[in-house]
């Protein structure tokens, strides 16, 4: 699926943040052995950092099985050259302070592993941020204005030149089935042509002057996967899904220096948040330079594995030129050095399910409104979204597989999810088991009888769960659109628990806000923060996971599996990376709706602090 992100504009030079000063970080190999405390790194060495009187987090292994466990806490851990040197008791960790050793007293509070985010993208520029809100068409024209107005945008006004406003919360424009519209759009006060993209990334609208640059109208077909809104008399009304407009718009400027500024911005924004690595998908060779620069100059603060993207496999059985596509994703592997990867590609089998847009592969039909929207009348539909999703791109999957490279898979229908797995099959059978750790991403609907073959083939399931809430996206556009049976079961992440599929957590960022805790929460109880168009109750309750040490490890050890790096990451253990958060409550000791208030004091990336909050008053 083509993505409309091609539309990035001078950043606002007031967001920019004085970037954290840190020596260059230690390389990490891929495997290191653990090392027994007792035998190899106790005894008279001193520690680089010792902290003490805390409540620290120790778990092994990775999560699966639905096996609900109790927390266990050690009150003190010392690290010596990026790496864990002894977990123990306050008395006896003091043994490793010396003269030069920093010492932190946590004074009780928690710390984590830092928290491994197994799909997140990565801060963006924009030339409005639409903040994740949706609002009365009066307040939405209001904050595209603004933005038109802002000085460093004034200049453009009577211009060609594109205004792309990012992260608006469509599906909560109010009141509820209120459609925003070209018309609306037209009455701002410009010439530019204007784009507000959702914040699910697929989902936009144009104003008058940005469908006309892109030469859309009544005549225009819809491509397979795509969808463009229409009123009665077959004018684009202004929405689009999942749709390349192509050229809608003079690009103004963006200078290399603001894109390398803003791979800077997305490391301080994650540290900041308690995120030490991250696996970027379908980035490109542009972005994954500008992460080896950030490296180059000493200020990379989180481990990056870099996806590439893979969409040339739809629809291609040609083997040998497969092949040599591959072989030149090869190059990319150069980059690959201290705390970047290069491991993985990303492959498209479906877009979203929420109508209008409705571009999630689905086995049955979607179900349409024959009613109103108070009084709605569900009838079986024909639309199942794109067919076929991955089917076509089961030779790619083979070679890609028999290349070695780890395949991540956006599905979010029942009937892409059931495509990619056949696919993983299909690569199994032919080449073995392989332990390259194949991951599906998002996974909104999974039909029963495919949960199983998570665990049998060994494919990862990468969930976002802070969507499992009841918001504007899964009840005005998708309950009623999907049966009953279907939509008690959306993001069946306890059947794949139980079923011992391996989970790993993902944020999607900068799909949402990037707020972990909300979604370690929402993972827990499938219900939503109080906030405009998310709505009370929880979702699909049945599959909400019940057990904070599990969510815990699935975005942790899990996600670190998931990354090929759970011998270094994703637990505190002796001899693993000193990657960890101090927390300002711990997360055992509140109710469950209070974890998304937990803020991040400090964070660690192989010892060094990255991050520390003003009011940590940690000494
Ligand atoms: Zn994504």
């Amino acid at each position: 699926m083509v993505s409309v992100r091609d539309n990035i504009m001078p950043m606002n030079r007031t967001h920019a943040r004085r970037s954290t000063m840190l020596s260059r970080l230690a390389a990490v190999p891929l495997l290191v052995a653990a090392l027994p405390a007792a035998v190899a790194l106790a005894g008279s060495r001193q520690a680089d950092t010792v902290m003490l009187n805390g409540a620290i987090l120790v778990f092994q292994g990775i999560e699966r099985n639905g096996g609900a466990k109790q927390p266990k806490f050690a009150q003190a851990v010392a690290i010596a050259d990026g790496r864990i040197m002894f977990i123990g008791q306050t008395r006896k960790a003091k043994k490793y302070v010396g003269p030069a050793t920093r010492v932190i007293d946590l004074e009780g509070r928690m710390v984590m592993p830092g928290i491994v985010d197994g799909h997140f993208h990565g801060t963006r520029l924009t030339d409005c941020e639409m903040e994740y809100e949706g609002g009365t068409v009066a307040q939405v024209l209001a904050k595209l204005q603004a933005c038109l107005d802002r000085p460093d945008q004034a200049a453009f006004k009577g211009t060609n030149v594109r205004m792309a406003a990012t992260h608006i919360f469509g599906e909560a424009i109010m009141p509820p089935g209120t459609a925003l519209t070209r018309d609306d759009l037209d009455r701002l006060d410009t010439t530019r042509p204007v784009m507000v993209e959702n914040a699910d990334g697929h989902k936009f609208w144009m104003n008058g002057r940005a469908i006309e640059n892109a030469r859309i109208d009544e005549k225009t077909p819809v491509p397979p996967g795509g969808q463009i809104g229409r009123d009665a008399s077959g004018r684009p009304n202004g929405f689009f899904a999942d749709l390349d407009v192509g050229d809608w718009g003079q690009k103004a400027p963006v200078t290399e220096d603001s894109l390398v500024d803003v791979v800077r911005r997305t490391n301080a924004d994650a540290n900041r948040m308690g995120i030490t690595s991250v696996f970027v998908p379908g980035g490109g060779e542009d972005e994954i330079a500008r992460w080896a620069k950030i490296q180059d100059e000493g200020k990379m603060t989180l481990r990056g594995n870099l996806g590439l993207s893979a969409s040339f496999v739809h629809g291609d059985t040609d083997v040998a030129e497969l092949r040599a596509k591959i072989a030149a994703l090869d190059a990319y592997k150069r980059y690959a050095r201290g705390l970047i990867e290069v491991t993985s590609v990303k492959v498209y089998c479906d877009g979203v399910m929420e109508y209008p847009a409705q571009t999630g592969a689905m086995l049955k039909p979607y179900n349409v409104n024959a009613g109103t929207l108070e009084g709605p009348i569900w009838r079986t539909g024909t639309a199942t979204g794109p067919v076929p999703s991955c089917s076509d791109a089961r030779q790619g999957f083979v070679e890609l597989d028999k290349a070695g490279w780890q395949i991540h898979v956006h599905a979010i229908g029942d009937r892409a999810t059931r495509e990619a797995l056949d696919d993983f099959q299909a690569a199994l059978e032919q080449n073995g088991a392989r332990d390259l750790r194949h991951t599906i991403t998002h996974l909104e609907a999974i039909d029963a009888t495919d949960v199983p073959r998570f665990a049998r083939l060994g494919v990862i399931a990468s969930m976002s769960l802070q969507w499992a809430r009841r918001d504007a996206y899964t009840v005005n556009g998708t309950k009623g659109y999907i049966d009953d049976s279907l939509y008690e079961r959306l993001f069946p992440a306890a059947e794949l628990w139980r079923a011992g599929g391996l989970i790993a957590g993902g944020s999607d960022y900068p799909v949402d806000p990037l707020l972990p805790f909300v979604q370690i929460e929402t993972a827990v109880d499938h219900t939503g923060e109080a906030v405009p168009g998310v709505f009370p109750g929880a979702l699909s309750p049945r599959e909400a996971i019940p057990d904070l040490l599990a969510v815990i490890k699935m975005h942790t050890i899990n996600s670190a599996y998931q990354l090929h790096q759970e011998r270094n990451l994703g637990s505190i253990e002796v001899g693993k990376l000193a990657d960890l958060i101090v927390l300002s409550q711990n997360l055992f000791d509140v109710p469950t709706e209070k974890i998304s208030d937990t803020k991040v004091l400090l964070t660690m990336l192989g010892g060094k602090v990255v991050y520390s909050s003003a009011d940590a008053g940690l000494r």
